[in-house]
């Protein structure tokens, strides 16, 4: 170690004509030097080793999220697609809902009106959906909620549905109910003497207190007298059964047809008699033919009408033309 101590002297020569330069240095920093240099070489080594690893390994991570991204962009994209999609379905259900809702309401309206028809109570059970919304209140405000459309649409829709389906289950017995009503009402129609027994409209003698044709005294013509020709159809007024259909004096060729409830209907003086006790004939069917047999002064039809065992005047009973009626009935 004894060189450390030492002194070494560099002469440095620029130029033949300039003057020599001497750089006098210790050993220990003759040493010294190179030592550093080296470390510093070292370290930049090292340093550009691990530099270099990290921007490989930085530019790796940069690509894969970018990579990510531009998935996520076009997952995005797609997912909005989607919500957008989902929002124009569920701007139709809404629609097709309240669509529902009107009809639903029209159909109760219908069935009150039905109601009232076949004289049954109105109905306590009405849809309190959109008409009485209609009805009720209209002072709110049109609902403008973008932030939150679909959210909202959502949950009205929702709602509304529910309510229909309730209203659903409430119309349910109450429909039945009426439709029993009215073919109740229908059959009591049916059995109900209400059309005209012949064609013809020509009314020769009403019911009540008369002078009769043949005794010229004052008595209770029982009947309604029908002018006609001979042959002319004659029409079963009601549904019912045929209980009798004989030929007798003062009566001739007649038919009695029991309608149920107490009622009867007797056509008298036919010429023809076309069914048979045991008969069931509809209204409007076609019976027998218009006749002068009994005790009669020409052709024509005598028609009672008997309730509870009592003749009664046939005029309240007809209301229908019988064509019309056809028309309404069959
Ligand atoms: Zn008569």
């Amino acid at each position: 170690m004894k060189w450390m101590s030492k002194r070494f002297t560099f002469v440095v020569i620029p130029d033949a004509n300039q003057t020599v330069q001497r750089y006098r240095i210790s050993g220990l920093t003759f040493i010294l030097i190179p030592v550093i240099i080296l470390i510093l070489v070292v370290c930049s080594i090292l340093f550009t080793l691990l530099f270099t690893g990290k921007v490989s390994h930085f530019n790796k991570l940069k690509t894969q999220m970018e990579t990510a991204d531009a998935n996520y962009k076009q997952q995005l994209l797609q997912r909005n697609e989607q919500i957008s999609m989902l929002e124009t379905n569920l701007l139709v259900i809404s629609e097709q809902a309240q669509q529902v809702e009107t009809k639903l309401s029209n159909i109760s309206e219908l069935e009150l009106q039905l109601k009232e028809i076949a004289g049954i109570e109105k109905s306590s059970v009405r849809i309190s959906s959109s008409i009485e919304k209609a009805e009720g209140g209209t002072g709110g405000e049109e609902i403008i909620v973008p932030t939150n459309r679909s959210g909202s649409t959502v949950e009205l829709t929702s709602q509304n549905l529910s309510n229909l389906s309730l209203e659903m289950d409430k119309m349910r017995p109450s429909l039945e109910a009426t439709i029993e009503a009215i073919k109740n009402y229908q059959h009591i129609l049916d059995i109900t003497p209400t059309i005209w027994p012949a064609d013809s409209r020509k009314i020769t003698s009403t019911f009540g207190i008369r002078r009769d044709p043949f005794s010229r005294r004052s008595s209770l013509h029982t009947g309604l007298d029908l002018g006609g020709d001979r042959g002319d159809p004659i029409y079963a007024t009601a549904d019912g059964v045929i209980t009798l259909s004989e030929n007798n004096y003062p009566q001739g060729n007649n038919i009695i047809i029991d309608h149920g409830r107490g009622i009867e209907t007797r056509y008298l003086h036919l010429n023809e008699r076309l069914v048979q006790v045991g008969d069931k004939v509809s209204k409007g069917d076609l019976i027998g033919e218009l006749g002068n047999t009994g005790r009669s002064t020409g052709p024509h039809l005598h028609y009672e009408v008997i309730v509870n065992g009592t003749q009664v005047d046939p005029r309240p009973y007809i209301k229908e033309d019988r064509e019309d009626n056809n028309d309404v009935q069959k």
